[in-house]
């Protein structure tokens, strides 16, 4: 398979970055590939998330985390091949527990939906339907997918307690407008538990919310990811959430993965630029200065990517190369990579020390 983290066959430590998220786990539970997912603009389709690719193992959490607008959405409704019209995925692979669901035709693709994939919104109100009682909801979920047994009723009760909701008997009675955020978003999550799926996509699911209830949602996340062995991918745009939720994180920036890592290599040594860059303006953080440092400029609109590394306008490094360029991903240690030509520049500096060579 040809992949677009190349090889650059200029370096003799190459091989470190030849595909190098291919190096991974035997089969993990979702496999992306290339994935690039766009709008039609004038006379040609401009892709918003553009080449990505990433695994996520089962009982794995991934966090996909970039400013508003980076294409994390995009990258969660074409898993699920729910690409807002006139959007449309414009090329690559999905592959779940090794079927590659761009194949899949429709309706077995809302069986994937239904009891493989489940998607949480930030907005729980949007997915919870108003005129019906939350028990009613999840017994219907249930139902519908042959599940919850021989008394959907108990099952249901008993999930409500799972997602650790007060009084699960009160609450099964009650609508949605009755509960806070946080106890919709239990709501939600209980949904989509309903059809025992193998991945929750996460979209900003504790945004809307305040600190204290944040807190409670994403530890109830990882309860249930320990529970039943789930994977989840976790969308944020804030790197606070992280630390504690992730195993594995995704910086997007402009559509493109532009560093992945695991989560504390992240924090410890962030590769990007622009990781850097949002640490820095992260509070609390031990890259911030004291004061929190804004990222100076702005992220280029699709219409106007610029041609090699889109970062490099706001980027204090950047040098004439990272102006034409694309980088590729580069291997920076074990599962920590960045999109960044400073990376190839060392791995080009330490390999010429090594053979001897003047290094200047
Ligand atoms: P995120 O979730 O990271 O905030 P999205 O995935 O929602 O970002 O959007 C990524 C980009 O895709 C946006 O910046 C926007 O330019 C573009 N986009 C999203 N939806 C549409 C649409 N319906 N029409 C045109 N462009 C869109
Ligand atoms: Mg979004």
């Amino acid at each position: 398979m040809s992949t677009g983290a190349t090889t650059d066959g200029r370096l003799p430590t190459a091989g470190r970055n030849a595909v190098w998220y291919d190096a991974r786990a035997a089969m993990p539970l979702l496999s992306v590939r290339h994935l690039s997912t766009g709008f039609p603009m004038g006379n040609r389709w401009v892709p918003a998330v553009q080449d990505v690719s990433f695994d996520i193992a089962k009982g794995e959490t991934l966090a996909l985390v970039g400013e508003s607008g980076s294409g994390k959405s995009l990258t969660a409704y074409s898993l699920l091949r729910l690409v807002p019209p006139p959007g449309r995925i414009l090329g690559g692979e999905i592959q779940l527990e090794g079927r590659n669901l761009m194949d899949l035709p429709e309706a077995e693709m809302e069986r994937v939906r239904g009891a493989k994939i489940s998607l949480i919104f930030q907005e729980p109100m949007s997915a919870l339907n108003p005129v019906l009682t939350i028990g009613s909801q999840l017994v219907e979920a249930m139902t519908v997918h042959g599940l919850g047994g021989a008394n959907p009723r108990a099952t249901a009760l008993e999930l409500l307690a799972t997602v650790r909701m007060d009084d699960p008997a009160r609450r099964f009675a009650e609508y949605p407008h009755q509960l806070s955020g946080g106890l919709r978003q239990r709501a939600l999550i209980a949904l989509a538990l309903c059809c025992r799926p193998s991945l929750i996509v996460a979209d900003e699911p504790t945004t809307a919310l305040d600190v204290t209830i944040q807190a409670e949602i994403l530890n109830l996340l990882r309860q249930l990811k320990h529970d039943f062995g789930l994977s989840l991918l976790l969308i944020t745009h804030d790197l606070g959430v992280v630390a504690h939720t992730a195993d594995r994180v995704a910086v997007m920036y402009a559509g493109r993965i532009v560093e992945e890592s695991p989560v504390r290599a992240l924090f410890k040594a962030p590769a990007h630029p622009y990781t850097q860059a949002l640490l820095r303006a992260m509070p609390g953080s031990t890259h911030s200065a004291r004061r929190l440092e804004p990222i100076e400029g702005q992220v280029p609109s699709l219409q106007q990517m610029p041609p090699g590394c889109a970062f490099a306008p706001r980027c204090a490094w950047r040098h004439d190369a990272c102006l034409s360029e694309v980088p590729a991903m580069y291997a920076v240690s074990e599962g920590h990579a960045s999109r960044c030509l400073l990376v190839r520049e060392a791995q080009q500096l330490a390999a010429d020390h090594a053979a001897g060579l003047p290094t200047d």
